[in-house]
């Protein structure tokens, strides 16, 4: 069998599939004698601690493997299990109908879950789907039921999920999952960024893949083409076991230029850095040649908690990060991003008909300015700490862009009363992710240091094609005539005012795209770690004189493929690193 779905994340994963899909556990119910009802209760209390103890060691996993915020999605199962009114309630339904604990625990179960789903806030429903999750990991324990994980296999496997959200991937084990394959998402979604700055090789958007893919079935997942084969040939097993090899030399080679310079052959500089979701990302960030970091999510920190992370919290994450870099190294820090397909529980957000045009990003952050500031004061004074620069999300209007600017200046008035030290000169820019926004950047361009343009909104914006959706993904085209104009209006307006332009869409990291980008005049460009090697390569192959010619006849071009296909027969040297 052969699928073709969305190429998300690079490289080859051959190995057995795991389904990743809710496991049935058939109950029975059964009336206990009054006499055995006490005996009843402590073997439901007995597996209620079990199942705590299995949480505390997986959150401690979390911990170790990815740091602390993202454990934290386990605290939010373990309080379940420690709600009174939760236990106590299943304990209340045993003794009253004399019925066995999973029975029990089923029916409360049950009517939590429905009492939660039928809230409007959108936190409620969220503790809905924790305590079926919770109560699923107890009946299995009481069942005594072996659950199937992961590390039972003696290989690293290929995962099949429906899909898989940015917290799912994020607690991925490197070491035993070998590749993943989801039926939902599109490239840009951010699990599949997430699987990017992982080095997980993932296909995405193959619906009903799940239905056809039996556990052990052995697979193929090609993440640079979005090829998926289950059970083939010996021929394609070895094809592709030769392509694994030959891609292990070239990751190989580029080590060795980890620690060089990023200049073209005609003594061209520009910045390779990374996009990060956490402070322990930037040490992979560095392990993998970064000079900084372009992007930092600082989203991530919210997410998978019950509450805000608090200012010191913050402080904490800005100031790891600019340490695990040299005191010059540029560190980017992105405000709160929530919104579109990342939500926050805790934040009673309303549904909307259209996330990723409604309420997010700086449009929140405006609305809940002490929320803003409370980051705003936390990135501040990190600043003191390293080469820290601040910029917002999403911005639309000037209007936006002047009444961040105008909290930020209230929150450096505040530091300076209490004489809070932090960096007076801390450069300030803005994302470039609206069209509307590039159109005038001639005008925002007076208002900021610099400018980074996030192509991962842009595009879908500028193409009117939601980033998720896998049936509109043949719009997300970041080499569009239309796009490219766009970036090349940014590029130019930034450089007439003599301030510099950064991307850190995912397109800084397509190797078609630097040769375009450079000739454009980009001078930062940041991407998932895995992919900073490979791009220094490139680009100690290219002349940034030549480069310039190739964006001006790209200009001129009508079409995705045109333009693609011309830059890959004008630098050989882009399939000589993708092999
Ligand atoms: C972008 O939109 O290109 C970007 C980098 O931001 P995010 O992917 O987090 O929306
Ligand atoms: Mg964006």
């Amino acid at each position: 069998m052969h699928w073709k779905g969305i190429a998300a994340a690079s490289g080859y994963a051959i190995g057995p599939a795991f389904l990743l899909k809710e496991m049935d556990v058939s109950i029975e119910r059964r009336t206990v004698p009054a006499d055995q009802i006490d005996g009843e209760i402590s073997r439901f209390e007995q597996n209620v601690v079990q199942a705590v103890k299995e949480l505390e060691e997986i959150k401690e996993q979390t911990r170790q493997k990815l740091g602390s915020e993202e454990a934290e999605i386990f605290s939010a199962h373990i309080l379940v299990l420690q709600d009174p009114e939760f236990i106590g309630a299943v304990k209340e339904k045993l003794k009253a109908d004399s019925i066995n604990a999973e029975a029990a625990l089923q029916d409360i179960t049950e009517n939590f879950v429905a009492m939660f789903e039928n809230m409007d806030n959108e936190y409620m429903r969220e503790r809905a789907a924790d305590i079926r999750d919770v109560s699923g990991r107890v009946l299995k324990h009481l069942a005594g039921v072996e659950q199937q994980t992961i590390a039972d296999s003696d290989q690293p496997v290929v995962l099949f999920a429906h899909d898989l959200t940015p917290s799912d991937t994020a607690q991925l084990d490197r070491e035993r999952v070998a590749g993943f394959v989801t039926s939902i998402g599109g490239r840009t979604s951010h699990s599949a960024i997430m699987a990017r700055s992982m080095g997980i090789p993932a296909v995405v958007g193959l619906k009903d893949v799940i239905d056809a893919v039996q556990p052990g079935d052995y697979v193929i997942v090609d993440g640079d083409e979005g090829d998926v084969y289950v059970n083939p040939d010996t021929a394609t097993i070895e094809q592709y076991r030769a392509k694994q090899e030959k891609y292990k030399a070239r990751v190989a080679q580029w080590e060795k230029i980890k620690d060089e310079p990023s200049i073209t052959q005609d003594g061209y500089r520009v910045e390779l850095v990374a996009n990060i979701g956490n402070p322990h990302d930037a040490i992979g960030a560095r392990k993998n040649g970064a000079e900084g970091i372009g992007l930092y999510r600082t989203e991530f920190l919210y997410m998978g908690k019950t509450d805000f992370p608090s200012e010191q919290e913050q402080f904490e994450a800005y100031k790891a990060v600019a340490e695990t870099f040299a005191k010059q190294s540029p560190i980017i820090i992105r405000s709160l991003d929530i919104g579109g397909d990342k939500e926050l529980p805790y934040l009673n957000l309303q549904r909307e008909m259209n996330p990723f045009l409604g309420y997010r990003a700086i449009r929140l952050c405006l609305h809940e300015p002490e929320l803003f500031k409370t980051q705003l004061r936390a990135i501040l004074r990190a600043s003191a700490h390293g080469n820290i620069k601040l910029m917002y999300p999403m911005i639309a209007s000037i209007q936006e862009l002047r009444q961040a600017n105008k909290l930020l200046d209230e929150v450096k008035e505040e530091l300076d009363a209490k004489s809070i030290p932090y960096n007076k000169e801390m450069e300030v820019g803005i994302m470039i992710e609206v069209p509307a926004a590039a159109m005038v950047a001639d005008q925002l361009v007076k208002e900021v240091d610099f400018f980074s343009i996030g192509t991962n909104d842009l595009v879908q914006y500028t193409m009117a094609a939601d980033r998720m959706n896998e049936k509109v993904s043949y719009l997300s085209q970041p080499f569009n005539p239309a796009v490219l104009r766009l970036i090349d209006k940014v590029i130019t307006a930034a450089r007439e005012s003599g301030k510099w332009t950064g991307m850190c869409g995912e397109m800084a990291g397509n190797l078609t795209a630097i040769p375009i980008l450079l000739g454009l005049g980009l001078s930062e460009f940041s991407m998932s770690a895995a992919s900073i090697l490979p791009a220094r390569a490139l680009l100690q192959k290219l002349r940034y004189e030549d480069t310039k010619k190739l964006a001006a006849s790209v200009l001129q071009m009508e079409t995705e493929e045109e333009i693609k296909e011309y830059v890959r027969r004008e630098v050989p040297a882009i399939q000589e690193i993708r092999g």
